[in-house]
């Protein structure tokens, strides 16, 4: 499997961080999770390109998971695809609709399938998931790909969404602000650190990272370390990952 990061930022985006969008690949199948600004960019610059993503999973709707929604329909179609899958929490059927409602013209130019899923397992794009209910401002849900990666999706640093990832041999993780932004809806280090602790996490990775973040990266790991001695990095937009 490899995991590809498009866009490690937040409703923030920097230079170098686009909003969020993670691709994940395996034996030919295709799945883009999350679709926030700039992951249309990221897309091509990765050399998978749009005409090769034909299912979205969506973490919750917040603007920076969704903004690229309609530019990915548009690109598609502008490209010959035919078709598009968007799966995601209760209320993506609405939210595409709504969406199609303010750009009619988008309308009908691909065959669209809406699949809104709950807490518990599925498969999508051809991928075994189970998904796992968040805590944060909006219903979000974090996704788990068997043994191999976990994704967090936007959440609060907390024991079940930990239990959830164990034994991932990978993690991205929401690690939105340093130790001394006052948060909730989403983890600090301090409140990351504690939750793995004692954790049987093959490798961490920090994404959805605010520009709070600029600069902070030691300390961050830091305060990670004093309670979580796994190995924890920083996601970089267009890293990929490889996983056995
Ligand atoms: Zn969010
Ligand atoms: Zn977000």
């Amino acid at each position: 499997m490899r995991v590809t990061f498009l866009g490690t930022g937040s409703a923030m985006p920097t230079g170098e961080r686009y909003q969020a969008g993670i691709l994940v690949q395996d034996d030919g199948r295709t799945l883009l999770v999350d679709c926030g600004a700039g992951a249309l960019q990221r897309l091509q610059q990765s050399g998978v390109g749009y005409e090769n993503v034909s299912t979205v999973l969506l973490t919750h709707h917040h603007l920076d998971h969704v903004s690229d929604l309609l530019p990915l329909m548009k690109a598609r179609w502008l490209a010959g695809e035919e078709h598009l899958e968007i799966v995601g929490p209760q209320g993506t059927k609405a939210l595409v609709d709504d969406l199609l409602g303010v750009y009619e013209y988008m309308r009908d130019k691909l065959e669209l399938q809406v699949r809104e899923v709950v807490a518990g397992e599925f498969s999508v794009a051809g991928f075994d998931v189970s998904a796992y209910e968040t805590r944060h401002s909006v219903p979000c849900l974090a996704y788990r790909f068997d043994d191999r990666f976990t994704f967090s999706g936007d959440s609060e640093a907390f024991a079940g969404l930990a239990n959830f990832a164990e034994g991932s041999a990978i993690l991205a993780h929401d690690c939105s602000f340093p130790d001394d932004v006052d948060v909730s809806n989403h983890p600090t280090p301090e409140s990351l650190g504690r939750e793995l602790a004692g954790r049987e996490i093959g490798r961490v990775y920090l994404t959805h990272l605010y520009p709070h973040t600029e600069g902070r990266h030691d300390e961050m790991l830091e305060s990670i370390a004093t309670r979580y001695d796994g190995d924890v990095r920083f996601a970089e937009d267009l890293t990929t990952v490889s996983i056995e």
